[in-house]
């Protein structure tokens, strides 16, 4: 494992972190973690010159990731303030993102990338259909593509971590996370189809959310531990997570019907690009 830190920051602190999530989870020798206290630090990410363009872009948006380039393993963490002080949410981070690395040497995603193709075409012909701006729809199809293969990813990810009896770190990551978003203002399903008509980024919006709620804690579903996350997740949002659940109870149940299934990719995005359309006819 090799480790950068670039920016002030504590080396102890850092070395500890590592200790404990090194204890939780088995970590590639061959791993390469980056450290950034801000984002300045983007550009000492070393790769070759194809991939460092795309990486440093991706560096930029303070999202914390994780990519294998040609055997390259690669997690860049980027160091807010209060993962600075919360010790817990960053070994939960950190091994959320080993987690990825997981999985991708496991070809889960290569597997995701696969069903989408195999489906895509087939609802983005369905979805084109509606009445609206053709290329506001095909805007919209391909970002919400984008938000459901990442949901995917988290929700595959974090059920390794469940498997492993880690809920406890995944949960002090997800508070934090959902802590630090803003919280969005409210829905108002009723209307979302006039608004929509006006303007379509509502509809992203919408699935957005509802992916990111989903994809922290459908795999936590299945632990004593849900509770703990929806409450919080409730306070944040002040909204009613049930709402947001019945809007989209056939992922919820697919997920719980299907998960094993080989088929699940394909059918998660179904039922995405479903509750999409639907929103708008
Ligand atoms: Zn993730």
């Amino acid at each position: 494992m090799i480790i950068k830190v670039f920016g002030k920051v504590n080396q102890k602190y850092i070395d500890n972190v590592l200790k404990k999530a090194g204890k939780l989870i088995s970590v590639p020798k061959d791993l390469t973690i980056y450290f950034l206290e801000t984002l300045s630090f983007c550009s000492y990410i070393n790769l070759p010159r194809t991939m460092q363009n795309k990486v440093r872009q991706k560096c930029m948006t303070n999202i914390s990731f994780s990519f294998i380039f040609k055997k390259r393993k690669i997690v860049v963490i980027h160091l807010e303030k209060n993962l600075e002080k919360n010790q817990d949410s960053l070994v939960g981070l950190l091994i959320h993102e080993i987690a990825h690395i997981n999985q991708m040497e496991k070809g889960v995603y290569i597997k995701i990338y696969n069903d989408y193709y195999k489906v895509s075409q087939r609802n983005l012909i369905k979805i084109k259909k509606l009445k609206y701006n053709k290329k506001d729809l095909v805007n919209l199809f391909h970002s919400i593509s984008i938000t459901a293969v990442f949901a995917l990813k988290d929700i595959y990810a974090n059920n390794y971590l469940i498997e492993k009896g880690l809920v406890n770190h995944l949960l002090s990551y997800y508070k934090m996370e959902f802590n630090k978003k803003v919280c969005p203002k409210p829905f108002f399903y009723k209307n979302l189809k006039i608004a929509a008509k006006k303007d379509m980024s509502i509809v992203k919006d919408v699935v957005d959310f509802q992916l990111a709620i989903l994809s922290a804690t459908l795999p936590i579903h299945k632990t004593r531990k849900a509770k703990e996350l929806i409450n919080f997740i409730e306070k944040c949002y002040s909204i009613n997570i049930q709402e947001v659940s019945e809007k989209m109870h056939e992922l919820v149940n697919l997920y719980f019907k299907s998960f094993k299934n080989k088929d699940f990719n394909k059918m998660f995005f179904d039922c995405v690009f479903k509750e999409v359309y639907k929103l708008l006819k």
